[in-house]
C-alpha cells in the first residue's frame, strides 16, 4: 500500500519529491541527532492525489494520519485529549522548492475552549494558555476558512488601543480570553460556520487548506514566474509544538550561518523572547541579535553556534535555521540553503572551497547562472521597488539591468536630451537601424511591438543596454507624444524607470545599485571556465562590445552582423545609394565607398580577436530596411543623393514586401547581387592581408546566411574563393580562413549532410530557425506567446528557451548528420539561444562546439556551460 505519510524518523534528505524541502531537511537533522521536535509528513502525493479527488482526502490518508497521530502519541506521551500531557502541533506546507504565495504555517493546533482551560491549569499560566488560542483561532481563521486577516486584526487593536496597552505582552489572561470569544464571533459572521473544537477535525481541514493552497493563484504565478512543474504537489508537516511563548527562558529566531546580504562568514542572526515564530516575521517588536544570547543564555548559545556549525558543514551550504528556545531548551524548527544576494552567492560558493567543504566545481553548480546577470548590470534598490508604482508588468525582460530617464519618443530627441545632459528613456513602438544612434544615447529602450530577437532586444543586449520590449498593454503614440498604459497617461519628458531584468515599467524615478566586480568573482568565472567543454564566444561588431566581450572571457566572435556597421549616417547613405542604383556600374561604384568603411571596421575587429577565430556574417537583412521611411525621411535622403523623392517613394514601394522576413534577405541578396558578397569578402579578406604583413595573426571565419539549398551556398562559395584565391595570387600572401553556412531553416537541417561537405562550420541560427519551425512571426509572436504559456499550450517562449521537441529535434539532426559527414566540422549556435542557460543545458549533450551570445551574457553562458558539463560528468 502506498505510504503517504511518514514520520520524521523514517525519512531523509534524499526524500525531498515526496516529503518536500521542509519535511526531507526535519527528517535529515532528526537523523542527525539534532533536537528537533517530533512530527510527521504527510507526502506530495497525498497532495496529489487529494487534487485529483476533486479535492477529498482519499481515505487511505486519513487512515494513516490518525495511525500517525496514535504512533506519535506513543513516542511523546502526549495526546490532543491528554489533561496533563496535551499534545499541540504546528501544521506547515512544504514544496520540494520552497514556495512563498502557498499557505505557510497554523501553530497551536489542537487547543479548543476545553484544551485551553487544562494548559492554562497545567502550566499555571492563563496568560500563556489564552495567547496561543487566540493565535490559533486567528491563523486558523485566516488560512483555512479564509476569514481576512483585518478582521481579527482590527478588533485585537481596538481592545489594545480601548485598554491603552503598549504591546502584546500587556494584555492579560482575562483580555485574551475576550478576545477569543471575539474571534469565534468572527468565524459565524465571516466563515458562516463555528471554529471546530474537535482537534482531528482541525488537523483534517488545515491539511487539506495546505494542498488546496497548492492550486492558488499566488502559488501558480510563482511556479510560472520560476519554471517550477504544477504537478509536483506540497507536502504537509505536522510537529509537536514548542512554545517561544511561555516566559523569559523562551523565545523564538531565524538565523542564517553566514551573512546573507554580503555573504561574510559570520553567524547573523535574530531572535525575540517570550514569542511565537511569526512575532519575528511581523516584526512588531524588535529583534535582537543572537550574539545579545550569549549573556542571556550562554549554555543555549554555545549550543546554538554548534548545531549550526553542524548543519552548515553537513549540507556544505549556507543554512537559513529557524529555532525555538522553550524553557532554557533549544529547538531546531527548520533548516535550508539560505536565500542569499548575487554578491553573497559568489562570495560564499568560493569561501566555501578555500574552507575546503566543496571542491571547485560543485561551487559552480551551487550558483544561479540568474545571478551573473544580476553582478553585471546595475539593479533597482529593493525598497524603492517595492514602493514605485507599476505601470506595465507586461514587458519582456529583453536586456537586462534597471535604468531611470525622461521619456523621449524618437530617436533624434534621444540625442539631443542625452546631448544636453539628461537621462532619457526611448519609447517606440518598436525599433528599426534608423534608430541606433538614439538608442545609443538612451539610458533604457521600451518597445510595444517585438519579442526577444527583435532589433531592439538584439541591438540592446549587444550594448549590454537596459530594454523592455513587447509592452503589449501600453500605447505609444509617437505622433502625440504620449503612452497610454492602463492607469494612466505618459508624456514627452516624464520620468520613467525601466527594469530590464523582470520586463517591468515604473512611474518615476527609482534608486540603482551599481554593478559590482569582486576578486572573488574573477576567481570563480576561472573555476567555471576551467569546469566548461562548450567554448563560449560573443557576438558583437562594435571595439567596445568586442573589448567587453573578451574581458568577460568570450574565446572568440561567433557573429558579426554586418548589417550593424552601416547605422552611422555616413555609411547609411552610401548603402541607400547602393540600394537605389539602378544598374550593375552604379551599384559598384556606391560599393566601393561602401568597402573603404568595411576594410576599416574588419581591420579594428580582426586586430582585437587577433589569434581567436571570428565569424562575419555576410550581410542578412532585406534591403528596404536602409530605405528611409518617414516623408521627413525621404525628403533629405532625396536631396542627399540627387534623385527625385517620386523614384525614391517608388524605389520604396518596389523594394516593400509582404512578407520581409520571407523575403529577399540573407545570401538570397547575393544571388541577385553578387557584387555585395564579393564586396564585402573582398573588404575582409584585405583587411586580414594589411594585419598579417603588420605580422597580426587573423582567423577569418566567412559565413553566408539563410542558406536552404546545397546550390545556394556552393554557387556563392565558388565565386568568393575565387575572388580570395586571386587576392592572394595578387599580395603573394596566403589567408587561413573558413567558410561556412547559417543553419537558420529546416530544409537546410535536413540537407545538413550535403552542406556539411562544402562547409568548414555551420551556425545555427535559431532566432530564425524558431521562427520558421513554428511559423511564428519573432517580431510579433510577443503579441500572443504570453497567452500560450498562461494556457500551457506552450511551457516556455521558443525564442527564449530552445523548444526541444521541434527545434532542438532539426538540431539535433543536422548535427549528427554534418559531423558524420565531415567529423571535423565546427559547430555553434549564435542565435539568442546561445545565451539562454537551459537551452546551453540541451547544446552541451550534443557535439556543438560552441554557443555564441552578446557580451554581457557571456560569463553567464560560460557559468551555464559550466554547470551542464559538472552535471553531466555526474551521470
Ligand atoms: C538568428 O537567426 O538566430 C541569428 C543569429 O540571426 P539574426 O538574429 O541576425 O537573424
Ligand atoms: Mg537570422
Amino acid at each position: 500500500m502506498t505510504q503517504f505519510v511518514y514520520a520524521f524518523n523514517e525519512g531523509n534528505i534524499s526524500m525531498k519529491d515526496l516529503l518536500g524541502g521542509k519535511g526531507a531537511n526535519l527528517s535529515e537533522m532528526k537523523r542527525l541527532g539534532l533536537p528537533v521536535p517530533d512530527g510527521f509528513t504527510i507526502t506530495t502525493e497525498a497532495c496529489m492525489s487529494y487534487l485529483k479527488h476533486n479535492e477529498q482526502l482519499p481515505t487511505k490518508v486519513k487512515t494513516q494520519l490518525i495511525d500517525h497521530l496514535a504512533a506519535f502519541s506513543e513516542r511523546t506521551g502526549k495526546s490532543f485529549s491528554s489533561d496533563d500531557h496535551l499534545l499541540l502541533v504546528s501544521v506547515r506546507s512544504g514544496a520540494k522548492i520552497s514556495m512563498p504565495g502557498m499557505m505557510d504555517t497554523i501553530l497551536n493546533l489542537g487547543l479548543n475552549d476545553d484544551n485551553v482551560e487544562k494548559l492554562a491549569q497545567k502550566t499555571n499560566d492563563a496568560r500563556f494558555a489564552y495567547d496561543c488560542y487566540r493565535r490559533l483561532l486567528q491563523m486558523f481563521g485566516e488560512v483555512v476558512y479564509g476569514i481576512p486577516m483585518m478582521a481579527f486584526d482590527t478588533y485585537f487593536n481596538d481592545f489594545k488601543n480601548k485598554h491603552s496597552y503598549q504591546s502584546d505582552a500587556e494584555i492579560p489572561a482575562e483580555g485574551l480570553k475576550k478576545i477569543c470569544e471575539r474571534y469565534k464571533e468572527i468565524y459565524r459572521k465571516e466563515a458562516y460556520k463555528p471554529f471546530p473544537q474537535e482537534p482531528l477535525k482541525q488537523l483534517e481541514e488545515a491539511v487539506e487548506a495546505v494542498f488546496k493552497s497548492w492550486n492558488n493563484d499566488r502559488a501558480r504565478v510563482y511556479r510560472e514566474l520560476n519554471d517550477i512543474p504544477h504537478d509536483i504537489g506540497t507536502a504537509v508537516n505536522v510537529q509537536e509544538m514548542v512554545f517561544g511563548n511561555s516566559g523569559a527562558k523562551s523565545g523564538t529566531g531565524v538565523a542564517f550561518t553566514r551573512n546573507p546580504v554580503t555573504g561574510e562568514n559570520r553567524l547573523f542572526g535574530e531572535y525575540l523572547l517570550n514569542a511565537q515564530g511569526e512575532d519575528v516575521v511581523a516584526g512588531i517588536r524588535t529583534p535582537k541579535d543572537t550574539e545579545t544570547l550569549k549573556e542571556q543564555m550562554p549554555d543555549v548559545h554555545q549550543e546554538f553556534v554548534q548545531v549550526t556549525k553542524q548543519l552548515e558543514t553537513h549540507y556544505k551550504d549556507m543554512q537559513d535555521i529557524e529555532f525555538t528556545i522553550e524553557n532554557g531548551k533549544l529547538y531546531l524548527l527548520q533548516t535550508r540553503n539560505g536565500k542569499r544576494t548575487a554578491k553573497a552567492a559568489i562570495k560564499i560558493a568560493v569561501d566555501l572551497v578555500h574552507e575546503g567543504l566543496i571542491s571547485r566545481k560543485e561551487s559552480v553548480s551551487n550558483v544561479d547562472v540568474k545571478f551573473i546577470d544580476q553582478l553585471l548590470h546595475p539593479n533597482f534598490n529593493e525598497e524603492g521597488l517595492k514602493q514605485a508604482t507599476v505601470i506595465s508588468k507586461m514587458g519582456l525582460p529583453a536586456s537586462p539591468g534597471a535604468a531611470t530617464g525622461r521619456v523621449v519618443f524618437s530617436a533624434e530627441e534621444a540625442k539631443e536630451q542625452a546631448d544636453a545632459g539628461h537621462k532619457v528613456v526611448l519609447m517606440r513602438p518598436e525599433t528599426s537601424p534608423e534608430d541606433i544612434e538614439g538608442m545609443v544615447s538612451s539610458e533604457a529602450i521600451v518597445t510595444t511591438h517585438g519579442g526577444m530577437t527583435s532589433h531592439a532586444a538584439v541591438v540592446a543586449r549587444g550594448m549590454g543596454k537596459c530594454c523592455v520590449t513587447g509592452c503589449s498593454d501600453v500605447e505609444i503614440d509617437t505622433v502625440n507624444k504620449t503612452v497610454y498604459y492602463p492607469d494612466g497617461k505618459l508624456h514627452e519628458g516624464d520620468t520613467i524607470s525601466v527594469d530590464g531584468s523582470t520586463g517591468d515599467l515604473y512611474l518615476g524615478a527609482i534608486e540603482t545599485v551599481d554593478a559590482e566586480h569582486s576578486e572573488e568573482f574573477d576567481q570563480f568565472m576561472s573555476w567555471s571556465e576551467d569546469t566548461a567543454r562548450l567554448q563560449v564566444r560573443m557576438n558583437a561588431e562594435t571595439p567596445q562590445d568586442i573589448k567587453a566581450g573578451y574581458d568577460f572571457g568570450a574565446k572568440g566572435i561567433g557573429l558579426v552582423r554586418t548589417e550593424h556597421m552601416f547605422f552611422g549616417p555616413e555609411r547609411l547613405i552610401e548603402m541607400r545609394r547602393f540600394i537605389l542604383a539602378s544598374n550593375h556600374e552604379e551599384r559598384v561604384q556606391a560599393l566601393e565607398k561602401i568597402k573603404t568603411y568595411q576594410v576599416e571596421d574588419f581591420e579594428i575587429i580582426f586586430k582585437l580577436s587577433q589569434d581567436r577565430p571570428t565569424i562575419v556574417r555576410l550581410l542578412d537583412p532585406p534591403l528596404h530596411e536602409f530605405l528611409p521611411s518617414s516623408e521627413e525621411d525621404i525628403q533629405n535622403v532625396s536631396q542627399q543623393l540627387d534623385v527625385s523623392p517620386e523614384l525614391l517613394r517608388k524605389r520604396i514601394v518596389d523594394l516593400s514586401e509582404v512578407n520581409p522576413m520571407l523575403g529577399h534577405r540573407g545570401c538570397r541578396l547575393a544571388v541577385t547581387y553578387p557584387e555585395l558578397y564579393e564586396m564585402q569578402v573582398e573588404a575582409i579578406i584585405e583587411s586580414v592581408l594589411k594585419l598579417q604583413q603588420e605580422g597580426v595573426t587573423c582567423q577569418p571565419e566567412i559565413m553566408i546566411p539563410l542558406v536552404s539549398s546545397v546550390e545556394e551556398f556552393t554557387t556563392l562559395k565558388a565565386r568568393l574563393v575565387n575572388m580570395i584565391t586571386q587576392l592572394e595570387n595578387d599580395s603573394h600572401q596566403r589567408v587561413e580562413y573558413l567558410m561556412g553556412t547559417m543553419i537558420e531553416t529546416p530544409r537546410a537541417c535536413f540537407i545538413a549532410n550535403e552542406l556539411a561537405q562544402y562547409c568548414d562550420f555551420f551556425s545555427f541560427g535559431t532566432n530564425d530557425l524558431t521562427q520558421l519551425t513554428f511559423g511564428f512571426s519573432r517580431d510579433d509572436a510577443g503579441k500572443f506567446i504570453n497567452v500560450y504559456t498562461e494556457n500551457n499550450i506552450l511551457q516556455l517562449d521558443p525564442f527564449q528557451t530552445l523548444d526541444t521537441q521541434g527545434v532542438g529535434q532539426l538540431i539535433q539532426l543536422a548535427v549528427e548528420q554534418a559531423k558524420r559527414t565531415k567529423p571535423e566540422i565546427k559547430i555553434g549556435v549564435c542565435g539568442e539561444l546561445g545565451g539562454d542557460a537551459k537551452s546551453i543545458r540541451q547544446f552541451n549533450q550534443w557535439d556543438i562546439d560552441y554557443v555564441s551570445c552578446s557580451p554581457f551574457r557571456v560569463p553567464g553562458a560560460i557559468l551555464a556551460t559550466a554547470q551542464s558539463q559538472a552535471e553531466e560528468s555526474e551521470r
